[in-house]
């Protein structure tokens, strides 16, 4: 780190290498923060992202921690539920019920699912909290209120304050 960063005639003589943990508004408390913000660092794509993108797929990368804005996440919920209740603890099973279990979800459900993501992503692009942004995919899912893609104003504001 420290060459490269010289090499970009940044002065580095007397930094470390990196900190234990870096102040969060620090920019040049060590060579790893330095670097870390070079923009040709910044803008690397990571091997996974270049190898799918160089087989012409995209990818497209969802907020770590939120499996509600996934819905192949539900999908596998069900294949796991499927594959539990038929199992009998031997591979030769698995691999004949790994079919099944992928055929036991239907399309109609699938997109139910999709449905239910669009509503959390509503919801919190509207500005919701994770538990108001609940309460509002419930209250569509038990179609107390029906709106498409927009959040009744009377919920809105019960989550302004
Ligand atoms: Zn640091």
């Amino acid at each position: 780190m420290r060459v490269v960063l010289l090499e970009r005639g940044l002065p580095v003589q007397r930094l470390r290498g990196k900190c234990k943990k870096c102040k969060p508004d620090s920019f040049d408390c060590c060579c790893k923060r330095i670097i870390e913000q070079q923009a040709d660092f910044k803008e690397q794509r990571s091997l996974v992202q270049e190898v799918i993108e160089a087989a012409g797929h995209l990818c497209i990368f969802l907020l770590k921690f939120h499996c509600e804005l996934n819905f192949i996440e539900y999908f596998w919920g069900v294949v796991k539920k499927y594959l539990c209740e038929h199992c009998d603890y031997t591979f030769e099973t698995l691999k004949k019920n790994m079919p099944e279990a992928l055929d036991s979800v239907n399309m109609q459900t699938i997109r139910c699912w999709e449905h239910r993501m669009q509503r959390w992503m509503d919801a919190y692009r509207n500005g919701m909290e994770t538990r108001a942004a609940q309460i509002h995919v419930r209250n569509y899912s038990s179609k107390k209120y029906k709106s498409h893609r927009r959040i009744p104003e009377q919920v809105a504001r019960a989550f302004d304050q």
